[in-house]
């Protein structure tokens, strides 16, 4: 039976693209999103004048001749944005004014780190090398991993030898394993600062520092909010609006197959195929009530590590942040506690290279805290306490950037707080994760391999986004959206073809 139309669950950035592969392969689409806005966790918001932008620092693909950036164009994502690829990628500060500052340029990097512990310097020149070797690294292949034959990884070969150097070096150790190793005590407690989550693979950050200096890995003027709204204006120009206030609360299934969804008002609507872009937990646990699971797809869930659970704490603030770096961690002359935990550093992030985030003169600043997802969802219940509270964080975070900046309290004009509980409530991601599962030394290798998409005993139902690729990110929620359309018109005996905007 051929396919006519497809139900997609989510209007974050997976979704959207799924939704503009599907409408340009001649499907007939619906998405469903619970908010009343696009993008999911790719979203900024306004308060008082001040935008505060909740997602993207760095996006891999920004460089208009790059491989990756085919997917952005197609999308319609990036045209007319103007894009800033920084210097820093950030600071890390220790104690009696020493700093280590990630360039994106490798070579400056280099010399940087060399200077901080010259005793290592064998391997940082090894280490800018491999940077630069991976700036080759090749963008996915044209096929899913579903469509993948032994032939395409053929093909792939020739482009993949010079990083084999690379990968065989760093596989499988961490970069609190390589801080570990360093002569220099500051940067042994400092390197691992740069990806602050446990078990976080070298080969990750290389690859990373590696598109910051290939200039492909930059922020767009705008910030988030802006980014999804041009790919669902792409949405709108192929002939489809998203289907707001809607949130699925069941998916059905008859016969082994998936037939459509039923949304909390209660009403059913049905379709060819469903594909659920929402969270993964959600849809398997909750929205098919774990009826089409195996063991391996359970083990994700069981096993993997999450991003922990964080808060963002914003401010607006009457003073220029320009000339001060956009992103810098430093250790707090007087640690502080909150929710529980307890911080001796924090790192500011201010936004002054995007013109749209604050008024003229004025900064928009984002600290963001990690913090246990439990604790908010129970105070949460008791709405003046969970108030309370996060007054309290942001109190404690406003005195603590005080103690660098003189007279900073008194220039705060707009305070803002998110917690775990509310990227839960406003994007249904798992236990507040916003990345979905952690990229670990041990979950990287299901960014090649690939997660399952499909689920057991379900025909014709499909999963994508964070939750299927470890580490997350935009550029695999937007290709997740291409790679299901593309097996969909395989399967459908269409030929896929796409477009740009
Ligand atoms: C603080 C932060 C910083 C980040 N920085 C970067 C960065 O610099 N670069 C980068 O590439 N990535 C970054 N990311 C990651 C990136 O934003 C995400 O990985 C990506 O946006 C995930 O997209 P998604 O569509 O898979 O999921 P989501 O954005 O979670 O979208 C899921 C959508 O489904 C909807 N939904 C859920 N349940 C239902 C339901 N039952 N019914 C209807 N709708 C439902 C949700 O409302 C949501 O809109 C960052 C994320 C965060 C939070």
């Amino acid at each position: 039976m051929g396919i006519d139309s497809i139900i997609i669950i989510g209007a974050g950035v997976a979704g959207l693209s799924a939704g503009c592969y599907a409408r340009m392969n001649g499907y007939d689409t619906t998405i469903f999103e619970m908010h009343d806005k696009p993008g999911g966790v790719c979203t900024s918001w306004t308060r008082e004048g001040y935008t505060f932008d909740g997602c993207i620092h760095w996006l891999v693909g920004s460089r208009p001749d790059s491989e990756y950036n085919r997917i952005w164009r197609e999308l319609g994502a990036l045209q007319g944005r103007t894009i800033v690829d920084h210097e820093e990628f950030c600071r890390v500060e220790g104690e009696g004014g020493k700093a280590l500052v990630i360039y994106t340029d490798a070579d400056r990097l280099g010399a940087h780190l060399k200077q901080l512990s010259p005793r290592d310097s064998a391997l940082f020149d090894r280490m800018v090398c491999d940077i630069k070797a991976l700036t080759a690294m090749p963008a996915a292949p044209e096929n899913p991993p579903e469509l993948r034959r032994p032939l395409d990884g053929l093909k792939m070969l020739p482009g993949m030898l010079p990083l084999a150097g690379p990968f065989m070096r760093w596989r499988g150790k961490s970069i609190q394993e390589f801080g570990a190793g360093l002569s220099d005590e500051f940067l042994r407690d400092a390197f691992p600062r740069v990806f602050e989550v446990p078990d976080f693979p070298m080969l990750a950050a290389l690859m990373t520092f590696a598109w910051m200096h290939a200039r492909d890995a930059g922020y767009p003027v705008g910030g988030s909010l802006e980014f999804s709204r041009a790919i669902e204006r792409r949405y709108l120009d192929l002939g489809r609006a998203v289907s707001y206030k809607s949130r699925v609360e069941k998916i059905l299934a008859e016969g082994g197959r998936a037939v459509g969804v039923m949304l909390a008002d209660g009403s059913e609507h049905r379709a060819d195929v469903v594909v659920s872009a929402a969270d993964g937990h959600s849809t398997i646990f909750d929205m098919l009530d774990g009826r089409f699971t195996d063991p391996e797809i359970r083990g994700y869930y069981a096993t993997f590590p999450l991003f922990p659970a964080i808060m963002q704490v914003s401010l607006g603030v009457d003073a220029d942040f320009s000339d001060e770096p956009h992103m810098v961690n430093f250790p707090l002359k007087k640690p502080f506690l909150a929710a529980g935990k307890a911080y001796d550093r924090i790192a500011i992030q201010h936004y002054c290279y995007d013109p749209t985030m604050a008024p003229e003169g004025k900064s928009a600043l984002v600290v963001y805290l990690e913090s246990d997802f439990d604790y908010w969802k129970a105070l949460r219940k008791d709405r003046k306490r969970y108030k309370a509270e996060k007054e309290e964080v942001a109190a404690a975070v406003i005195a603590a950037i005080a103690s660098r900046h003189r007279g900073f309290a008194g220039k705060v004009e707009v305070v803002d707080v998110a917690t775990p509980a509310t990227y839960e409530r406003y994007t249904g991601n798992w236990r507040g994760s916003f990345e979905g599962f952690l990229i670990t030394t041990r979950t990287s290798k299901y960014m090649l391999k690939g997660m399952k998409r499909e689920l057991p005993g379900l025909e014709r139902f499909y999963m994508i986004g964070q939750w299927l690729s470890p580490g997350g990110g935009l550029p695999p929620a937007a290709q997740h959206g291409r790679e299901i359309i593309q097996l969909i018109c395989t399967r459908d005996g269409r030929t896929f073809t796409t477009s740009e905007a």
